[in-house]
């Protein structure tokens, strides 16, 4: 199929990408985002190598390097909440060592990318658009009263999606327990690699965004439901992880009212298929929001949108193509789903008493967990892309 009129509701990760893959490969696309002007959280995100492999597939590759920051043989430095050194392991560079192992960029920054590649294309983006009706067989209503039409409307709306909410309303996100704390600061020339601090069932890392900036991460237990005011946040982000001394220590004492903070409850969602009804397919963390400890979930964001393309591109039968899609995205998302989970549930479990056989395993085990995963991941991708390339 090609051709086709798209709406896209939500101009996140997910969103975004699905404009520019589907519009490259010949659809016409329209973007309907409900924020009133493009106003992207703070803080940063880690682009792995698959991600990269995307970015690179939909020719935003070069863009992203020259605005983020890549650790590109993947160094990530283990400490224990003290500074103590604990390990380093490396995440896998792909393409022949073209594609970095890790990049970290600002979420802004990102979505600058994406918002200008799509300007480019001519993809026509609508803000502050709020749709109030769906039809599953292809029609909408928005807010103002204006009645759309497509051959294929995208929930690509975010972990609490409003499309989901209509196509499957007994899927809900599931709070995990966890709160996650971010903040930006100005880069050390020397700090140049990925950094992970483990204290007791707490976790924070250091990671650079550019030539002048990084970003901090702090995840911690956190009660459903509790609300800490932002005019709280940098009291109640150093005290959260009041334990971390070391490389985390600098960043931890500057935060102060100027500082770029956010903090977030973190939910998933775990949806089984179909993620379509009719004419109506859910994309991104609409349809498979993970927890952050994999740093994966805008990476499956994307894939998704270049995989929807190319199935679209190789059938004529729009029920069948969104139904391929689901069962062809379903597992690989649904990894990294239970793989994350996996990594925080281990994480909340700890005490002090538990850490010295905690790093005595996470000597003896980091660094296959991670080739481990990675290559889990490559053969479900490949395995995914012969059924694709059979479809043709
Ligand atoms: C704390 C934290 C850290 C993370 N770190 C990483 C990381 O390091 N690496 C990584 O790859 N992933 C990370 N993730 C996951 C990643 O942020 C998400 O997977 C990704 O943003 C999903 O993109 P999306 O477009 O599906 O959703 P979103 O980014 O949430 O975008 C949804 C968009 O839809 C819009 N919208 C919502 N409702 C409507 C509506 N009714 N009408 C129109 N528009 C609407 C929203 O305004 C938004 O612009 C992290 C997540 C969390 C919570």
């Amino acid at each position: 199929m090609t051709g086709l009129d798209i709406i896209i509701i939500g101009a996140g990760i997910a969103g975004c990408s699905a404009a520019i893959a589907l519009t490259q490969a010949g659809h016409r696309v329209r973007v309907l985002e409900k924020q009133t002007e493009w106003r992207f959280q703070s803080s940063g995100i880690f682009v792995y190598s698959n991600g990269l492999e995307t970015l690179d597939d939909l020719g935003l590759l070069d863009d992203i390097l020259a605005t983020g920051f890549a650790v590109d043989g993947g160094e990530n430095a283990y400490f224990d909440h003290h500074g103590t050194p604990l390990t380093t392991t490396h995440y896998p560079t792909a393409r022949n060592g073209r594609v970095p192992a890790i990049l970290g960029i600002k979420r802004a920054e990102l979505h600058r990318v994406l918002s200008q590649r799509m300007d480019a294309l001519g993809v026509q983006v609508t803000l502050g658009a709020e749709v109030t009706a769906l039809d599953p067989a292809g029609g909408m209503t928005l807010a103002d009263g204006t009645e759309l039409r497509a051959d294929l409307i995208l929930g690509a709306d975010g972990v609490r999606s409003w499309t989901r909410a209509q196509l499957a309303p007994g899927v809900e996100p599931r709070y995990t327990g966890f709160g996650i704390w971010r903040s930006v600061h100005e880069r050390p020339a020397d700090l140049t690699q990925k950094i992970m601090m483990m204290g007791p069932a707490k976790r924070f890392g250091i990671m650079p965004i550019s030539d002048d900036r990084l970003y901090t991460f702090g995840t911690v237990a956190h009660p459903k439901g509790r609300h800490i005011d932002p005019t709280d946040w940098p009291g109640a982000m150093r005290a959260a992880l009041a334990e971390f001394d070391g490389p985390a220590a600098p960043f931890l004492s500057e935060l102060n009212d100027d500082s770029e903070i956010l903090f977030t409850a973190v939910d998933e969602v775990v949806m089984p298929l179909p993620w379509h009804r009719d004419r109506v397919l859910l994309i991104g963390d609409a349809a498979h929001a993970s927890t952050p400890f994999m740093g994966q979930g805008g990476a499956m964001a994307m894939q998704d949108a270049l995989v929807l393309a190319r199935i679209l591109g190789a059938g004529d039968d729009l029920e069948t193509a969104l139904a391929t899609f689901g069962t062809l995205r379903l597992p690989v998302c649904q990894f990294v789903q239970d793989v994350s989970r996996a990594v925080g549930e281990a994480g909340a479990d700890e005490d002090l008493a538990s850490l010295p056989q905690r790093h005595e395993q996470l000597r003896a085990t980091a660094q296959d967990a991670v080739d481990g995963f990675y290559a889990r991941l490559r053969a479900m991708n490949a395995e995914a892309d012969a059924k694709i390339a059979a479809l043709a």
